[in-house]
């Protein structure tokens, strides 16, 4: 299949993409890697009468330390992230949640800005960000605003990002020293999406879980954070009872669509597995550190 006739815009700076986008209005499109547009333009799910490329605007590119947080650029690709020693000294779940994006490949060309902005619940950077309290720096025609990872996705192919803007930059803040993460992911083969996964955050004290967050891909129609299981193990110190019973309130929230992957009951009790397993290595790193 190819794709519908399109105009060709490589901006170099953002307030050029913004204006483009602006007076281009609902026939333009921005393009990133490409590895979510262009398959939905081949099949004609996607038919923008303009590109708006974003990959020649070197301001979106590059992973920073600032302050207590890190910055990335929305145009930093998997490859990057996955090879940057900053993120595995800082940020260790993002590094081990995009080794399991794709494939090589995709991996070279697909960015982290748009993984999250397009919405798809198989994505795996929104159930990440969600787990890290992340926040993205969005800007269009009115200025700019952050917003929080959690509460930015509203479902299927959807986020708060309005026409007209673009996420330039997402911002995650450094977790304490002797934090432990884990991100558990179950796919069919390499380069295919999550049956399942579960990300998670961690702190403890002694043996006691101080902190955490847990979050979930490809179990409804967007990310989903696990707010009860979170609730039974803070304070707490883990076995495998309360492990148990984790996994079974992140069930609880699960509303899967079946397909290819499995029906809905295999991808609920695989959610219940990646979320026991994902807890317990955690919690047996944040132990060890
Ligand atoms: C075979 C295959 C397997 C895959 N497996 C996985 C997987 O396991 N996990 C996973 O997470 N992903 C997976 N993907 C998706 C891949 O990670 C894509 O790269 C990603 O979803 C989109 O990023 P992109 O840079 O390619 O964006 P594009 O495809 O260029 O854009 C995607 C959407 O986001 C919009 N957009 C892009 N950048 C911005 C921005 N900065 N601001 C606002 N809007 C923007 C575009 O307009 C478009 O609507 C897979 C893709 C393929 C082809």
């Amino acid at each position: 299949m190819i794709t519908s006739h399109f105009e060709y815009h490589a901006p170099r700076t953002v307030p050029e993409a913004l204006k483009l986008l602006g007076d281009l209005g609902e026939d333009a499109k921005l393009l990133a890697g490409g590895h979510s547009l262009l398959p939905m333009m081949k099949l004609r799910f996607a038919e923008p009468a303009h590109l708006i490329d974003l990959g020649k605007i070197g301001e979106l590119r590059g992973i920073a330390e600032a302050g207590n947080e890190i910055h990335i650029g929305a145009m930093t690709t998997e490859h990057e992230i996955v090879n940057s020693s900053l993120l595995a000294s800082k940020v260790p779940l993002l590094v081990e949640g995009a080794a399991l994006i794709a494939d090589p490949q995709v991996r070279y060309k697909g960015t982290i800005g748009g993984d999250i902005s397009h919405g798809d619940p198989g994505n795996d950077h929104p159930a990440l960000m969600m787990a890290l309290d992340a926040s993205f720096v969005l800007k269009g025609p009115g200025g700019s605003r952050t917003v929080k990872a959690d509460g930015y996705f509203l479902g299927l192919y959807s986020t708060l990002l309005e026409p007209g803007e673009i996420l330039t930059q997402i911002r995650i803040p450094i977790p304490a020293a002797g934090s432990g993460c884990a991100y558990q992911k179950l796919k069919r083969k390499t380069g295919d999406y999550a049956t399942a996964a579960t990300a998670v955050q961690m702190q403890c004290k002694g043996a006691k879980v101080t902190q955490v967050s847990i979050a979930l891909t490809n179990v409804a129609s967007t990310a989903l954070r696990a707010r009860d299981a979170e609730a039974l193990v803070m304070g707490k110190s883990i076995d495998d009872a309360l492990l148990n019973e984790a996994a079974r309130l992140a069930m609880s929230i699960c509303e899967p669509m079946p397909d290819q992957r499995g029906d809905e009951e295999y991808k609920r009790a695989m959610c219940g597995e990646m979320t026991r397993r994902a807890l317990k290595l955690a919690y047996q790193r944040a132990n060890q550190a």
